[in-house]
C-alpha cells in the first residue's frame, strides 16, 4: 500500500514537473531593452573606450553579441524612441526632432508599440525612465501598451535651470521651460528642481526595474528601461561620484554599467537568465559640443543631430545565453527599428496592421550572418530630409544643411561650446569598410554605385517623402495632437 502511494506520488510529481517544463518551453522569452541617452559609439571598453571601466557591459559582450553597424532610427531623442517603439522610420509615424515641453504632440495612440504587440501574447510590460514621445496624457506609456511607468516624460535639460545650476528667471517676452516632473503611472509624484535632484535617477530606475523583474518572474515580460543618462546635465549617485578618475562623464557611464550588472544579477537570482533576451543600446550619438560632459563617437564623423555615422551609429550588445552565440561580433546592418518585428517573431505575436520598416533580425541573433535581413538603411533628419542612404558598406550622402561640430572648441564642465547648425555639406559616396570616418568621396570613381543608391533614395522619397527634393511621400502617418 505504501509503495503504491509512493508510486502514485512520484507519478504525480513527474507529471507536474513535465507540465512545468512544458510551460517553460512554451513560454515566450522575456525581453529587456536598456536604452541610454546620447551614449556614443566609442564610450564602452568593448568598443574601444579606455580609461574608465565598464566591466558588466564587457561581460555582456563576452557572453553575447556585439553589433558594429547598428543604427539608431534617427540621430535625436524623440524621433529615435518613436522608431524603436513602433518599428518604423520615425518620419513614417510623423515624429521628428525632440518634443519640447510646451508641445501638444506625441506618438499617435493609433500606432502600435512593442508593448502592444507583446500584450497580444500576455506579456507584462513596463516603461521605466525617459519617455519623450509625447508627455500629454494620451501619449504616455500607460496609454501606449505599458502596464506601468516611472520616469521623466522628456529630456532632463528641459527645465528652468541654467547650466550653472541656478534657477532661470522669466525674461520679458520669453517663456520659461515648464517643470521637470517625475511621473508614476499618469501622475506627477515630484518635481526635479536642482542638479542634485537628478542624482537619484539611474539608481531609482534600476531598483524599479529589479522589482518589476522579481514581481513578474512567472510571466513573460517586456521591460523598456530608458535611462536619462548620460544626457546633460550629467548627474551621478554618491556611489560613483569621483570613481572613474575621468570626471562626471566617466562616473555616469560607470553607474550605467553597474545598472546593467544589477539587472543581470536579478535575472540570475530569479532563474531567468536563459529565457531573457537583454539588449543594451543608445538613442543617438554623443552631444560633442558639451566637451568633457559628452561621450565619444569613437572616430566616426560628427555626433548627435547629424546623419554622419557619429550621430547615428551606436553601440549595441545583445545577450541571451544558449540562444545567441557567446563572444560574437555582428557587422551586418541592423537598427532599433528592427526590434519590434524581432520580438514579435520571438513571441509568436502578429505584426502591426500598418506598414512598418523594421525587419526580423533573429537570424543574426542565431549567428547566421549570411542571412543579412537588412541590406539598406535610410538616414532621415530634420523635419523630413533624406540626407543619406546606405547599402552594404556604401553610403551616399546628399548635399544638405546640417549641424557640424567641427572647427569649434568644445564646451567644458556643463557649458556647451558652439556648433554650426546650418553647415552646407556637399555630400559624397563613402565606403564605410575602408573609410569609417567618411572622408574620401568616391562618387566620381563609382557612378554605378551612386546610381544604385539613388534608386533606393528615389523609392524612399516616393514612400516617405523628402524635404530636400520637395517630395511629400505617399505613406506617412500623422503625429498625435491634443487640443
Ligand atoms: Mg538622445
Amino acid at each position: 500500500m505504501k509503495i503504491h502511494r509512493l508510486v502514485w506520488f512520484v507519478g504525480l510529481l513527474s507529471i507536474g514537473l513535465s507540465a512545468h517544463a512544458a510551460d517553460q518551453a512554451a513560454r515566450p522569452p522575456n525581453v529587456i531593452v536598456i536604452l541610454t541617452d546620447d551614449l556614443g559609439y566609442g564610450d564602452l571598453a568593448s568598443y574601444g573606450a579606455s580609461q574608465y571601466a565598464t566591466p558588466h557591459l564587457d561581460r555582456m559582450a563576452a557572453q553575447g553579441m556585439r553589433f558594429t553597424h547598428y543604427y539608431a532610427p534617427q540621430a535625436v531623442c524623440s524621433a529615435s524612441r518613436a522608431g524603436l517603439l513602433t518599428g518604423c522610420y520615425p518620419n513614417r509615424v510623423g515624429i521628428a526632432g525632440a518634443i519640447h515641453s510646451p508641445s501638444k504632440n506625441g506618438l499617435h495612440p493609433d500606432e502600435t508599440t512593442i508593448a502592444e504587440v507583446l500584450k497580444a501574447k500576455r506579456y507584462r510590460t513596463a516603461a521605466i525612465g525617459k519617455w519623450h514621445v509625447g508627455h500629454r496624457r494620451p501619449f504616455l506609456p500607460l496609454q501606449q501598451g505599458f502596464d506601468e511607468y516611472l520616469g521623466l516624460p522628456y529630456s532632463n535639460d528641459m527645465w528652468p535651470v541654467r547650466y550653472d545650476g541656478t534657477h532661470a528667471v522669466a525674461q520679458p517676452g520669453k517663456t520659461l521651460p515648464v517643470e521637470l516632473p517625475l511621473i508614476e503611472g499618469n501622475e506627477k509624484i515630484r518635481e526635479l528642481r536642482t542638479l542634485e535632484d537628478q542624482e537619484i535617477l539611474t539608481t531609482l530606475y534600476t531598483e524599479r526595474a529589479q522589482a518589476f523583474i522579481r514581481r513578474n518572474r512567472d510571466e513573460p515580460f517586456f521591460l523598456y528601461l530608458a535611462h536619462t543618462m548620460p544626457h546633460v546635465p550629467l548627474a551621478v549617485s554618491s556611489k560613483f561620484k569621483g570613481k572613474s578618475g575621468q570626471g562626471m562623464y566617466g562616473d555616469v557611464v560607470m553607474e550605467l554599467d553597474w545598472s546593467v550588472g544589477e539587472i543581470r544579477r536579478t535575472l540570475e537570482e530569479c532563474g531567468l537568465t536563459g529565457q531573457t533576451l537583454v539588449i543594451f543600446t543608445s538613442d543617438n550619438g554623443p552631444w560633442l559640443n558639451y566637451g568633457n560632459h559628452a561621450g565619444s563617437a569613437g572616430g566616426l564623423r560628427e555626433g548627435k543631430g547629424c546623419t554622419w555615422e557619429g550621430g547615428q551609429r551606436v553601440p549595441c550588445i545583445m545577450v541571451w545565453p544558449g540562444q545567441i552565440p557567446a563572444g560574437t561580433v555582428c557587422s551586418n546592418l541592423a537598427s532599433s527599428i528592427d526590434l519590434l518585428p524581432t520580438f514579435a517573431a520571438l513571441a509568436g505575436a502578429p505584426l502591426p496592421e500598418r506598414k512598418i520598416d523594421g525587419v526580423n533580425i533573429l537570424p543574426l541573433l542565431r549567428g547566421d550572418f549570411a542571412a543579412n535581413p537588412r541590406d539598406q538603411f535610410l538616414y532621415y533628419y530634420r523635419k523630413n530630409s533624406l540626407e543619406a542612404v546606405r547599402r552594404g558598406s556604401w553610403k551616399l550622402v546628399f548635399p544638405h544643411p546640417g549641424r557640424s561640430y567641427e572647427g569649434f572648441v568644445p564646451g567644458k564642465d556643463r557649458f556647451p561650446g558652439k556648433t554650426n547648425e546650418n553647415f552646407e555639406f556637399s555630400g559624397g559616396l563613402y565606403d564605410l569598410r575602408r573609410d569609417p570616418g567618411e572622408r574620401y568621396d568616391l562618387k566620381a570613381e563609382h557612378p554605378e554605385i551612386v546610381a544604385e543608391l539613388e534608386k533606393i533614395a528615389q523609392a524612399a522619397r516616393e514612400d516617405l517623402g523628402d524635404d530636400l527634393t520637395g517630395q511629400p511621400g505617399k505613406n506617412r502617418r500623422p503625429i498625435g495632437e491634443v487640443q
